[in-house]
């Protein structure tokens, strides 16, 4: 088929795809793509990012495939290829772009600045950071009901989802989520006090307002006591950060409970972060039953393609051209949480603006050397992770041994080494004593089963889950 007659088949499969799948999977991985050809019921497409055709085909493989039926009235099948060429020229492209939008956004600075003042003043009474936003915050598999909840309350406080409890390890995204609901607020309902406060610093504000009296005892409800209280019962949106932190501290206990007793039967939103689920923190019951009574969501680390979108976000705001390599290579190898993965980033940012380098992929590996050396996943943990999982021995993973079972678990085992640590094709060889191709053969065989094998992809998530618990 001529080129001529792709380009509209494509666009037509793009506006059935913009419509599909979310805004930063549309923009960041379909936008860009460009037709090649169509022959046999293949159509190929070339991608300028060297890790579209695996992350495409791994999250929206059926939705591709569904838009082209939509479009053609049958299936067809479909290939993404990295074009060489094609990404010299858009690294050229994303250059020159990088640096018309540094003085587009100074323009555009300007003139939101005198909004910006009132709403500043409103966000400090508030207690928020500026920087946490809906509008900078990325959406993935690992945080979208969360954020489905947080907008719901955003658009209707007190409604549904009364309280929200979002909880979820260090450095999800927990704080940025919550506090976005905040700037929602404030920016749409200018009638509703917000307050944002970390349950550190409420229990502090609390107990400093028990003086003790003449015998070293605390006296009970002093007038500072009472007007504690009646500030918090005034607000109309409470956002508590981190409420792990009263477990064992009885009387800010009692205390946080009168309070969202009162809120909650005043209708006003509470909403509350914790780094655990509310079974797990050591509480009494009536306020576990409170916490759990409008809706609990979990954030888990977020996926390869969230952290890429996560990074090209920040090389933005910093004004900073970062090739795609780079992005790729810190997105590989922070997994686990955002607030590494962002330091990563900015330490890699800040050196090569003090030493005045260029930020090639070789200059990024030499600053995180020392960081990634610390948390170097050996490969001795994932082989011994997927051999327990398998119930097999680590040597059996290491042997010749061709036995079925033996043999998938060690492809698995190989997929994750490469996976998980980025790690290079000679030293996994010489880790499992097998030769370089076989290596790449097993991983390949792994990444191209497990999209359309959801066994075996459970599999594979729940041995990376053991390994990433180890
Ligand atoms: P937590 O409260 O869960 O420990 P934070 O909300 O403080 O985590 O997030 C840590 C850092 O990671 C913050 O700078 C935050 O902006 C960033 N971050 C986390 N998740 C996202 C996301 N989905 N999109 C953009 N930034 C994120
Ligand atoms: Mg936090």
């Amino acid at each position: 088929m001529e080129k001529s007659e792709l380009i509209p088949i494509w666009s037509e499969v793009k506006r059935e795809l913009r419509e599909l799948l979310p805004d930063h999977v549309f923009y960041s991985w379909i936008e860009g793509l460009k037709p090649n050809s169509f022959e046999d019921n293949l159509f190929v497409l070339n991608t300028v990012h060297a890790i579209a055709p695996q992350i495409i085909k791994q999250n929206h493989n059926d939705t591709i495939i569904k838009a082209f039926k939509k479009v053609l009235n049958r299936d067809i099948k479909y290939s993404i290829l990295y074009d060489d060429d094609l990404a010299r020229q858009y690294q050229k492209d994303m250059k020159k772009e990088a640096a018309k939008s540094r003085l587009y956004i100074s323009n555009e600075e300007e003139q939101s600045a005198r909004v910006m003042k009132n709403l500043t003043h409103m966000q400090s009474v508030a207690n928020l950071d500026l920087k946490y936003k809906f509008e900078n915050f990325v959406v993935g598999n690992n945080n979208k009901r969360a954020y489905g909840c947080a907008k719901m309350v955003s658009e209707n406080p007190a409604e549904k989802f009364n309280p929200l409890f979002i909880y979820g390890a260090p450095g999800l995204g927990k704080t940025h989520i919550m506090q976005a609901i905040g700037h929602y607020i404030i920016f749409n309902r200018s009638d509703l006090k917000v307050r944002y406060v970390k349950t550190v610093d409420f229990v502090n504000e609390f107990m400093s307002k028990f003086s003790p009296a003449a015998d070293g005892r605390f006296k009970n409800v002093t007038p500072e006591i009472s007007k504690f209280r009646q500030k918090y019962r005034n607000f109309d949106i409470l956002l508590i950060d981190d409420i792990q932190f009263i477990e064992g501290k009885g009387k800010t206990i009692d205390e946080v409970f009168h309070i969202f007793d009162y809120l909650l039967n005043k209708n006003k939103q509470i909403v509350i972060t914790s780094d655990r689920a509310p079974k797990e923190i050591s509480l009494p019951e009536r306020l576990t039953s409170r916490f759990i009574k409008g809706v609990v969501v979990e954030i888990t680390p977020p996926e390869l393609e969230v952290r890429i979108q996560i990074l090209k976000n920040l090389a933005e705001v910093r004004g900073t051209f970062v090739e795609q390599d780079v992005i790729e290579y810190i997105a590989q190898n922070f997994r686990a949480n955002v607030r590494e993965l962002e330091g990563a980033f900015n330490n890699i940012v800040t050196f090569a603006e003090i030493e005045g380098e260029k930020i090639t992929l070789e200059y990024a590996k030499n600053v995180l050397k020392c960081e990634l050396e610390k948390k170097a996943l050996s490969y001795d943990v994932i082989a011994q992770k997927t051999a327990e999982f398998f119930s097999l021995k680590i040597d059996e993973l290491k042997s010749s041994a061709r036995a079925q079972k033996i043999s998938k678990a060690r492809q698995i085992a190989v997929y994750l080494c490469r996976e998980m640590t980025g790690g290079s094709w000679e030293s996994i060889a010489e880790f499992f004593n097998k030769k370089h191709t076989t290596m790449i053969y097993a991983r390949d065989n792994i990444a191209d089963d497990i999209i359309n094998d959801k066994e075996l992809e459970n599999t594979v998530n729940s041995i990376k889950n053991l390994i990433e618990e180890n």
